[in-house]
């Protein structure tokens, strides 16, 4: 197999007394494609966020091709560079356009030359169908637009692996199929990525591996089809059943 990115081992956090997530592992390879799936509350998001180092966890390490990645790390700024995260909501700069928002931490912060920026932005705003609105600012775009440009914003620091967190839930229904393609296409160019999602049907198209986290660990994981096919555990089938539920529903309704 590939080369490791990331690898997180025994990973335990709390808050408030109570263990949020406990002794979790998984090792995340080049190119590789998981999709973190699991009910509400079970701790997706915080395991991203302790992988980005947005949190602090009591017990485990997160380490990014062998370098530590916690909130003590000497090297906190320059690590996280290299993991872009996207959020549910999009946190784009109001009183910049979307050029600005994208160009700033790329000068900024990464101190590299303008003019390169600009042109890579620009082509990574066209490969996502938004090269006509580098002028426009955040109010003037729709919800999957800005989700877009949250993408670019992302690509253009040049992280090893992207995290992306409901990037869809605030979506109206017919902005989601707009993101998923482009998150869609970023696998499909190989890059490395952790993606939360309750989409099951994108979910099943993208991932190398599902990965079913409940109360706080992980309680299954696998191929696409072994896990929508056959899934080994109670937990993972009655969860997966909620989302056979919904489906009918939404074909009755
Ligand atoms: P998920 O993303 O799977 O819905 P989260 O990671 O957001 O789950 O939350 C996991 C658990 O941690 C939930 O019980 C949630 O209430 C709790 N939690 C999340 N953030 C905080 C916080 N800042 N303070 C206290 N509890 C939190």
């Amino acid at each position: 197999m590939s080369e490791v990115v990331l690898e997180i081992s025994h990973l335990h956090k709390v808050y408030e007394n109570a263990a949020v997530i406990e002794d979790l592992s998984l090792t995340v390879h080049k190119g590789e494609v998981i999709v973190i799936v699991g009910p509400s509350g079970c701790g997706k998001s915080t395991l991203l966020r302790c992988i980005n180092a947005l949190e602090t966890f009591q017990g485990g390490e997160v380490t990014l091709h062998g370098e530590s990645v916690s909130k003590k790390s000497k090297d906190l700024p320059g690590i996280r560079q290299k993991i872009g995260m996207v959020f549910q909501n999009y946190e784009l700069f109001p009183h910049y356009t979307v050029l600005e928002n994208i160009m700033l931490a790329p000068v900024k912060v990464q101190k590299r030359k303008k003019s390169d920026v600009r042109e890579e932005a620009l082509a990574l705003l066209k490969r996502v169908g938004l090269d006509n609105k580098a002028d426009s600012y955040p109010r003037q775009l729709s919800g999957g637009q800005k989700q877009r440009v949250a993408i670019v914003r992302a690509l253009c620091m040049h992280p090893e692996v992207l995290l992306f967190d409901e990037v869809t839930a605030a979506l109206d229904p017919e902005m989601v199929r707009e993101v998923l393609e482009v998150i869609l296409d970023l696998a499909n160019q190989g890059r490395t990525m952790l993606v939360v999602t309750h989409e099951m049907q994108f979910a099943r198209a993208i991932a190398d591996r599902v990965v079913f986290l409940d109360e706080g660990g992980i309680c299954e994981e696998g191929t696409p089809d072994s896990f929508f096919d056959n899934p080994k555990t109670d937990r993972a089938k009655r969860f997966l059943n909620t989302f056979t539920f919904e489906r009918k529903n939404t074909v009755m309704r």
